[in-house]
Parts: structure tokens; C-alpha cells; sequence
């Protein structure tokens, strides 16, 4: 076993580098003068956020459930991040990835389209224009659909793209004179708490983390098993249900055989968004679905997604999935038939996350009843990118604003998102 080294002390310790883990990070400092340190078991993007498509869209969103109004709030952060790089004389293409592509959400029968008007309707009503296209009005902006006649689109310009790693290594670079430290490739593996019961440090593979003001589990898929790890010793019930759900990205380097000018994806990604785990309802445990979501990066790589299933916490390729996604995206891509999938393998990444998976298709904000200083963020799915903004004040107010619904399975109503964020800062 790895020898412990001394403790160090921080006001807020962070577990977790993820795209939530390192918002929270940058907005602490930001937004207070608090010190920070932030650990993970491996790198920043070695979790879901390393292989998200990256599309921080409300087309597909249902203006109608509890985190509308984070999501808006969330696309208006992200702008006025875009905003204060432009000011900075950045390109935000270069420093995120960003890209204004509008979101085309496609269907191929009338059914589809049926479906894809009732959704325009709903947005309409929402306060939010978008656009039904036919498939001929849908050819011109995309050339290389092929959806046959019945064809049609759902269209929001306004939606945009980031890219998840560029984001995330922007998102780092913190200018936080001397108040902010980086444990990497140290697994935090236990919380130390004082005589009274508060949370005051947390034990890693290598170091002991102290804390003045609180601990923030921003795990991802690993936050149900680490805080049930965390808690073990402290006669308190924590059961966070967090499941991870593997998804692969393909990511075809430097595509030359078409052009995508938009982000694209098909209505079906919503049912498989939203599916549930019910096991009578399911009949493959792993409840596998693959549907097609397409983008190009600021490289012009083909960015093929995506699939879901429940496979543990292994993150191997699984090339049969692969092999799904491919022939997914042939249906709606003709032209890929020009190419053989073997071949291209040659020169694509394919990118394998968990995404942080609740049934109850909200994430777990909040304080932890019975063990004060210890606050969870976890549990977005697959929707971490769009739902947490970047380096803005209010920031922690987003990631936090679901508290005033989530009742957490300890029974403990939370609170606001201002409420805790100045609990965290006023805790002396
Ligand atoms: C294929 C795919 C496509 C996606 N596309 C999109 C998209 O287009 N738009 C969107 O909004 N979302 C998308 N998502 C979802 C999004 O990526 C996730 O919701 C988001 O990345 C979750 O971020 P997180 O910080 O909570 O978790 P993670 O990114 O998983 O970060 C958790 C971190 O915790 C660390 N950790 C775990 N255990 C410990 C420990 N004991 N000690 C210390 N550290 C620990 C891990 O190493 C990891 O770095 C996609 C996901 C996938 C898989």
C-alpha cells in the first residue's frame, strides 16, 4: 500500500474532474475566495465526459419536465461563456469547440413526423421557434440525408455543440493564485470525520484532504458505490442509486466522404434517453439501444453516436456495438456505404463512457442528511454537458437549481441552489 503522506487543507474538496466536478471548481473560484482542491482516480475526462457528442441542445428536451428551466438556463450560461472568450480576443471554436450548428432532429416516417410536429408545438409554446422541415427542405441544408420521401425535421438554429475534452481542458486552466491544487490518479478510497460527525477530510490512495467547508461528490457513475464506501463507518443509510450506462462514441479522424453543417440526431434518441430500467419491461438485461447522432467536430472529424446499455462499470469497446452504431448510420447516411467501416477503423477513435445513470432521469444535488459538509453532484446521464454551464457566476446555482425538487431516497428535502451555495461559503 502507497505510503500517506501529510494532510493538506482546502476550503472545498472536489471528488471528481469530470464536467461537473471542474465547474464546480471554477465557479468556487470564481465566485468566492475559497481554496480548492479537486482529486480523481484518474485524469480530468476519464469518465462520461471524455466521450460526450457534446451537443448542448433544447430540441430534444421536453419544455414540459423539471429541467426545462435548468436547460435554458444552462444554454445561456454556455453563450455567455462564448461571450466573455470572444471578449477575451479567443476564438471559442478553438478554445471549446463551439459551434452554433443548430440541432436537426430527424424522422423518416409520417408517424415521425406527426410526432415531431407535436414536439414543435410544445416548444412553440415554451417561448422557443423552431422549424419543421420537409425532407427537400431538409436535403438542402444536408445533402448527404437520405430519409426517402416522408422524410422530415425538427430545426432549432439557435442550438449549438462544444467539444467535451477541449471544454473540460479549458475549464482547467484556472488562475487561481495559489488557492487551487490537482490530486490526480489518486482514488479517494475514505471521509475522515471529527468527534462531532462532521465531514473534515477525505482520505486518498496517497494524501489526507482536509476540509473547512465541505466535501462535493461529483463522481459520476462511481458516486452510489464511493459514498456507500464514504459512509460505511458512520451508521448512516445512503443509498444513491446511481447506475452506470455505457455509451460509445465513434469518432471517424478527418472525414473527407461528406459534409455535416448541423448536428443531427434521430427522434428515437429520446425514447432511448429516457428508457427505463423496469426489468419487466425489459427483457435483455442490458437493455441495449443504439441510435444515430451525428456531428462534425472543429477538426472535421465524423463524430458517429450512439449507444446505451447497463454493462457494470467495464468500459471495453464492444465491437458488435460498434458494428450497430455503423450500420445505424448507414440508414440515414447513404453515402456511407462508399465506405467499408474495416477500413476507416484504421483511422477512428472510438470513445467508451459511463454515463451517470438515476431512474428517476433527475441527478442528486444536494447537502447529505446526518453528515454535514458532505454534498453530492451527481447523476446527470446523459445529459452532464447541457445541464451544467461553464465558468459564469451562477454557475453553482445551475448545477444546484434541481435541489428544490429532488428528494433524495434518504428522505431529505433539499434546498435552493443559492441556499447552498452560501451553506458551502458560510460555513466557518
Ligand atoms: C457517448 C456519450 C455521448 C454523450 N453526449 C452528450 C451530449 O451530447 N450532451 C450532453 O449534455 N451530455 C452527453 N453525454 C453525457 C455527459 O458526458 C455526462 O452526463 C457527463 O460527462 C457527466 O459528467 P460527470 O462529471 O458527472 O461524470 P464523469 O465525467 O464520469 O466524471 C466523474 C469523475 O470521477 C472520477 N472518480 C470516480 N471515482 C473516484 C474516486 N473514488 N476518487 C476520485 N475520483 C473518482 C472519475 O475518474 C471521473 O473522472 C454523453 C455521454 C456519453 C457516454
Amino acid at each position: 500500500m502507497a505510503k500517506v503522506s501529510t494532510s493538506k487543507t482546502f476550503d472545498v474538496v472536489i471528488v471528481g474532474a469530470g464536467i461537473i466536478g471542474l465547474s464546480v471548481a471554477r465557479q468556487f473560484l470564481l465566485g468566492s475566495n475559497v481554496s480548492i482542491a479537486i482529486i480523481d482516480s484518474a485524469e480530468p475526462c476519464a469518465g462520461a465526459t471524455g466521450a460526450g457528442q457534446g451537443y448542448i441542445w433544447r430540441i430534444h428536451k421536453d419544455p414540459e419536465s423539471e429541467k426545462w428551466a435548468l436547460a435554458l438556463r444552462s444554454q445561456r450560461l454556455w453563450e455567455m461563456l462564448v461571450e466573455s472568450v470572444m471578449q477575451q480576443g479567443k476564438d471559442p471554436l478553438i478554445a471549446l469547440g463551439w459551434k452554433k450548428t443548430g440541432s436537426l432532429l430527424v424522422g423518416r416516417t409520417s408517424e415521425e413526423s406527426d410526432m415531431l410536429k407535436k414536439r414543435l408545438e410544445k416548444l412553440s409554446e415554451a417561448g422557443v421557434e423552431a422549424l419543421l422541415l420537409s425532407n427537400n427542405e431538409l436535403l438542402l441544408k444536408e445533402s448527404a440525408l437520405g430519409l426517402g420521401h416522408e422524410g422530415s425535421a425538427a430545426f432549432l438554429p439557435d442550438d449549438f455543440q462544444i467539444d467535451a475534452r477541449g471544454t473540460a481542458t479549458f475549464i482547467q486552466q484556472f488562475q487561481a493564485e495559489g488557492r487551487y491544487e490537482e490530486f490526480f490518479n489518486e482514488p479517494v478510497t475514505n471521509l475522515i470525520r471529527s468527534s462531532s460527525g462532521e465531514v473534515e477530510a477525505v482520505q486518498t490512495s496517497k494524501s489526507i484532504i482536509s476540509c473547512r467547508k465541505a466535501v462535493v461528490v461529483a463522481a459520476g457513475c462511481w458516486s452510489g458505490s464511493l459514498t456507500h464506501n464514504l459512509v460505511k463507518n458512520c451508521n448512516i443509510e445512503l443509498d444513491l442509486p446511481i447506475k452506470p450506462r455505457k455509451g460509445h462514441l465513434l469518432v471517424i479522424k478527418n472525414f473527407k466522404g461528406f459534409v455535416l453543417n448541423h448536428g443531427l440526431m434521430e427522434l428515437g434518441y429520446i425514447n432511448h434517453q429516457s428508457a427505463s430500467t423496469d426489468q419487466t419491461l425489459a427483457t435483455d438485461p442490458q437493455d441495449i439501444s443504439v441510435s444515430m447522432a451525428a456531428t462534425m467536430d472543429m477538426s472535421g472529424n465524423l463524430l458517429l453516436g450512439s449507444s446505451r446499455q447497463f454493462a457494470g462499470f467495464q468500459n471495453e469497446i464492444d465491437e458488435s456495438i460498434v458494428n450497430r452504431m455503423w450500420e445505424r448510420a448507414l440508414e440515414f447516411f447513404p453515402l456511407l456505404r462508399c465506405h467499408s467501416l474495416q477500413d476507416l477503423r484504421k483511422d477512428c477513435e472510438v470513445r467508451v463512457g459511463l454515463r451517470p445513470y438515476m431512474a428517476s432521469g433527475k441527478p442528486a444535488i444536494g447537502p447529505v442528511s446526518g453528515l454535514p459538509k458532505l454534498f453530492l453532484a451527481c447523476g446527470h446521464e446523459g445529459e452532464g454537458l447541457s445541464l451544467v454551464s461553464q465558468p459564469t457566476n451562477p454557475i453553482i446555482f445551475s448545477i444546484y437549481s434541481f435541489m428544490g425538487s429532488f428528494i433524495t431516497s434518504l428522505g431529505t428535502t433539499l434546498g435552493t441552489a443559492e441556499m447552498i451555495g452560501d451553506m458551502v461559503l458560510e460555513i466557518h
